[in-house]
């Protein structure tokens, strides 16, 4: 038997691919599984399974990164029913919603199988270079004794809370401002324009000024400016964060108020166009907002 544990990671996206590469690298055992064959083929360092049972039988600590609640309870039962299955703990990196972590929580507790609602944020960039922030909730002792493959991945973890649905509630306030502060930055920007004002004017003055924020220093910068519009994250994946974060403030009593304003320009670009990236909040704004 190997001296390294071995680790599972299902779900190899624009944020599960690097992940996962990093923690190969890191000189971790790790057997993977994609249903889409083409993300596992661009993973060269690791085992790569046929089914999540295989992931399950293989590896005590099996990683998530998937698409919403609804894919994620689908593969933990999966791995709660896998035949000669090995897996004791479920570390979930996706952005599920705090209702799903904790029915997530609840069906592995029933298989006996602890589950950690670890999301993630920093993007596809973030990913890649290691950067990337974990929220993780969950016990402390865990934390710890995977304490080296987080590092591989993220040189941001933090402790937020230990029950289920608190790292997504972080994680959706924290997309609620990125969503906000991305979408207003374009119709400040749409303005600017009507004014005779060029655009990398005001970015450039806009990012040494108080209206600066990651959306306006990074995403217009790098992905508006430059017309490539390639930040990796899609308007269905920001669309769905924004209606659980204002599902979520409603069902707490916050304040809602710019939620779902916010939300309700999301999820009009998310039925335009689900698949293209969030930065084309830009383009949407443009060709469809106004008068
Ligand atoms: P993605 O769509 O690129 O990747 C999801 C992967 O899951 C795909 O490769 C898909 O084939 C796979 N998958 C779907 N159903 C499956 C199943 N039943 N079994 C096995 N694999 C399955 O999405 P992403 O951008 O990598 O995001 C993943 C998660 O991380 C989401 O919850 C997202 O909200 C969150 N997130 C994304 C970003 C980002 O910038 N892209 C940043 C932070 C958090």
């Amino acid at each position: 038997m190997s001296a390294r544990p071995t680790y599972g990671f299902v779900g190899l996206g624009k944020m599960g691919g690097p992940m996962a590469a990093n923690l190969a690298r890191s000189g971790a055992d790790i057997v993977v599984f994609d249903s889409a064959g083409s993300a596992v083929r661009a993973l060269a360092e690791a085992r790569v399974a046929s089914s999540v049972a295989e992931v399950a039988a293989a590896s005590e600590t099996v990683f998530f990164s998937l698409p919403d609640g609804p894919v994620v309870l689908e593969v933990l039962g999966e791995v709660v029913a896998a035949a000669d299955r090995v897996t004791r703990t479920v570390i979930d990196l996706s952005t599920v919603g705090i209702d799903a972590a904790r029915a997530a929580y609840a069906r592995a507790s029933d298989g006996g199988i602890v589950y950690v609602d670890a999301p993630v944020s920093g993007g596809r960039n973030g990913a890649v270079a290691g950067t990337i922030t974990v929220m993780w909730a969950g016990p402390g002792e865990l934390l710890e004794s995977h304490g080296v493959a987080l590092e591989a991945m993220s040189k941001n973890v933090f402790h937020v809370g230990t029950q289920a649905g608190q790292g997504q509630a972080l994680k959706l306030l924290n997309n609620f401002l990125s969503a906000t502060a991305t979408a207003a930055t374009a119709e400040a920007l749409l303005f600017g324009l009507t004014q005779g004002l060029e655009l990398k004017t005001m970015l450039d003055v806009v990012n040494v000024s108080t209206g600066r924020s990651h959306a306006s220093a990074d995403k217009y910068v790098n992905r508006v400016l430059t017309g490539t519009f390639d930040s990796g994250f899609a308007t269905s994946l920001m669309a769905k964060d924004v209606r659980l974060f204002a599902e979520a403030a409603a069902a707490a009593g916050s304040p809602n108020e710019l939620g779902a304003t916010v939300r309700a320009l999301w999820d009009a670009m998310d039925a335009h166009a689900p698949a293209g990236d969030h930065t084309e909040v830009f383009t949407f704004l443009r060709d469809h907002g106004g008068h």
